[in-house]
């Protein structure tokens, strides 16, 4: 069954080892970012750092593997449509916006929904790691200097993970204008057994 993540939101589920979770961009430029932690012991979560480490590339897609902070597996890359995701860059919260945008007042981000929809996991905002970014398409050159570009993906890509252990994920339809080429829409996904 496809679930719906409504336009600068979020959602908060378990996934078993061995399941599948399908994330589709139904419509084109679309974020999704996503946290992972280990359902057992939310001590255990993902890690860029362990993944860019022990995956040898700041680029990952299938084939490559999310690793944890006790560097563990969580889940493996089975498919990826698109190619482009990022691994780099934290959740926008909302002082992405006063720092980066100089937008004043509530604004939508990935933070407030990941941490509100993991809440009931007993996940607060300070447990949130650096979200793998699906679809964000962030650019960087010899310098090193680094560009939020619009992504890549078009209507229908996904991305297809398998879980390496019982997990609880975080995922969120992506909140910052610069991330998503100005406008937001909305993300699906699928749990399959
Ligand atoms: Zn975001």
């Amino acid at each position: 069954m496809i679930q719906k993540i409504d336009k600068q939101s979020g959602a908060a589920f378990t996934l078993k080892k061995g399941q599948k979770l399908k994330v589709i961009s139904p419509e084109a430029e679309q974020v999704s970012d996503m946290v992972l932690f280990n359902a057992h012991d939310i001590r255990e979560k993902l890690s860029s750092g362990k993944t860019l480490d022990f995956e040898e590339t700041i680029l990952i897609t299938k084939g490559n593997f999310l690793w944890s902070n006790r560097s563990q597996k969580l889940m493996g890359i089975l498919e990826d449509t698109n190619g482009r995701n990022d691994f780099l860059l934290a959740p926008c919260s909302p002082e992405t916006f006063e720092i980066m945008y100089d937008y004043k007042g509530y604004h939508p981000s990935c933070f407030e929904n990941l941490y509100s929809n993991l809440e009931e996991f007993g996940i607060g905002p300070d447990d949130v790691p650096t979200a793998f970014n699906i679809f964000m398409n962030v650019q960087f050159d010899n310098e090193g200097n680094l560009s939020v570009d619009p992504p890549l993906n078009k209507a229908g890509d996904y991305l297809l993970f398998e879980a390496k252990t019982d997990l609880i994920v975080g995922l969120t339809a992506c909140s910052a204008e610069d991330s998503n080429n100005g406008s937001f829409k909305p993300i699906h996904f699928e749990i399959i057994d």
